[in-house]
């Protein structure tokens, strides 16, 4: 019985770690995932900054054209103009409007600048959010095969242990699967009157009891079967 058993028991242990493996893939998908957003998210805030400079231009453009309009006017107002105070007044109110406009422009000569460094900036974040996509698909790629192999080794390790299972008597299969359920392992060797499962120092009896191999023999530490 223990024999089988422990052939049952290692099987067990490898579809134990095969489906932690199995699980473990889409935890790590996500992952990805989440930091394929986050380049996502760093593009759009690229590409909302960059929009941002070039409306601010757009509003300093119709704010220069709205002052070339006025200066337009003021001019056509200096041939209807009588007096020589007035052309002079006109005149210096013409200059204001005009050091408005060349403030305006170098206002927008740098924010051009800065549109500039935002376009370089939003392509950079473009070209390292294809590149994180295409490294995405690849691992994806990867695991989708790794995850169908493991469920081949499963269904095949699954068969095994079926067959070694009923070889094993009912009683013993369903107490020992009990605590598999709970324990790394449910049935651990007796080594030097220790359990090889807690390692607390087993009484006597349960020592020699385990040696017989005649009934099951649990460990009162840990409740794992012994051998
Ligand atoms: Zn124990």
């Amino acid at each position: 019985v223990t024999e089988t058993l422990l052939k049952v028991q290692e099987i067990d242990c490898q579809i134990r770690e095969k489906e932690q493996m199995a699980r473990d893939i889409p935890a790590r998908k996500k992952e990805e995932e989440v930091r394929l957003q986050k380049h996502r998210e760093a593009l759009a805030a690229a590409e909302e900054f960059l929009k941002k400079k070039q409306s601010q231009i757009k509003q300093l453009e119709l704010e220069g054209e709205a002052r070339r309009q006025r200066i337009n006017k003021l001019r056509t107002q200096q041939f209807e103009i009588k007096t020589n105070e007035e052309f002079k007044a006109l005149n210096s109110e013409i200059a204001g409007v005009q050091a408005e406009i060349s403030g305006l422009e170098d206002k927008e000569l740098s924010l051009m600048e800065e549109q500039d460094a935002a376009r370089a900036e939003t392509l950079m974040k473009k070209a390292a959010l294809g590149e994180e996509e295409a490294a995405v698909r690849r691992d994806c790629s990867t695991w989708d095969e790794k995850i169908a192999v493991i469920q081949n080794e499963l269904q095949a390790l699954r068969a095994t242990r079926e067959a070694a299972a009923s070889g094993v008597d009912r009683t013993w299969l369903n107490t020992y699967s009990t605590i598999f359920a709970r324990r790394d392992r449910a049935l651990v060797p007796v080594e030097e009157g220790v359990c090889g499962g807690c390692h607390m120092t087993l009484p006597r009896y349960l020592v020699h009891d385990a040696r017989s191999h005649t009934k099951m023999v649990k460990c009162d530490y840990c409740g794992r079967l012994l051998y």
